[in-house]
């Protein structure tokens, strides 16, 4: 299976987003202004500070239990972050997270919310073979939907780790019941599924009925710049961040996806011990900015949730 679009994605292309009605915002709104009226997905990667792939070489999976539990803490200090500004997201959350803290989930979901799978435990989804995926994926929504009480259609691979090798979790999802995925950022990263050059706006992977909605980026130099949040926003200046963001919505008339993680507005996180120079710049850098940046960034522009945003693509049945 390639993971090419199976057709040119005329419909996924933008033109349908913008005339749904989701994303249309009054012209009077000053976000709306920035964002060429275009509404934007907000998203947050639910996964405690010991989990990122960066610290998988040092934190064994089997110690995580071990490590003094700070997800709860601190998706609290972002749900409260977007009920001031009167935002609403969708939580990609590990199933290990959920059954921890189960109550987080169902606040979550109180507060209007989408709730959306980022697989078991945060292994790689290249690392799986087809059916371990398909369980993977499989359980951790039944658990989350369990947990949650609402219908979870969403997953976000860990570490946007679909790529070409693995191009057959797009139909494993399908079949588990899910209808759109957003696994892909197209850029050139040593850690990301290897597809710098898959389409940049939303697309049905070949053979399915499934949306992919990749990680928002801007073009320059012929290449696909990361715009789209995680270490990229703690680290650019944010006036570059989002003179990206304004591009894509006027110019490409497309909603942008942006995410963060909980640990990213956690400055007094444990470190830990043993991670290389590389692992500790991308994770420990300016997280004590991360909070005033989310505010500015709530403030220029609108947002809501992936199922609310790209509402028009998953109305479409073509
Ligand atoms: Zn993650």
């Amino acid at each position: 299976m390639s993971v090419a679009a199976a057709s040119p994605p005329a419909g996924a292309a933008g033109a349908d987003c913008d005339t749904a009605p989701a994303h249309e915002l009054p012209a009077h709104e000053p976000a709306a202004r920035n964002a060429g009226g275009l509404r934007n997905a907000l998203t947050v990667d639910v996964e405690d500070y010991f989990q990122v792939q960066a610290f998988a070489g040092c934190v064994a999976r089997a110690d995580w239990d071990d490590f003094p539990a700070r997800v709860e803490a601190n998706t609290d200090r972002l749900l409260a972050q977007f009920d001031r500004a009167g935002v609403t997201a969708t939580f990609f959350t590990l199933a290990w997270v959920a059954q921890r803290h189960p109550a987080l989930i169902r606040r979550i979901v109180a507060q209007g919310h989408e709730l959306a799978s980022h697989g078991w435990d945060h292994t790689r989804a290249d690392a799986q073979d087809l059916p371990t995926f398909r369980a993977d994926v499989g359980r951790t929504r039944r658990l989350l939907e369990d947990t949650g009480g609402v219908a979870v259609i969403g997953y976000r691979a860990a570490t946007f780790s679909i790529g070409a090798r693995n191009a057959w979790a797009f139909g494993a999802l399908e079949a588990e019941g899910y209808r759109y995925s957003s696994s892909i950022n197209p850029v050139r990263h040593d850690l990301y599924g290897s597809l710098p050059d898959a389409p940049r706006s939303p697309f049905h992977p070949a053979g399915t009925g499934l949306w992919e909605f990749p990680m928002t980026t801007v073009r320059a130099g012929g290449r696909n710049l990361p715009c789209s949040g995680g270490g990229y926003f703690r680290l650019l200046p944010y006036r570059l961040f989002r003179a990206g963001l304004r591009r894509v919505n006027r110019v490409e008339r497309r909603p942008c996806i942006f995410y963060l993680h909980p640990w990213e507005v956690d400055p007094d996180q444990p470190r830990i011990a043993g991670a290389g120079w590389k692992s500790r710049f991308r994770h420990y850098t300016n997280l004590r900015r991360t909070s005033a940046r989310m505010d500015r960034l709530l403030a220029d522009f609108a947002w809501g949730r992936m199922d609310t945003v790209f509402a028009g693509l998953l109305a479409d049945p073509s």
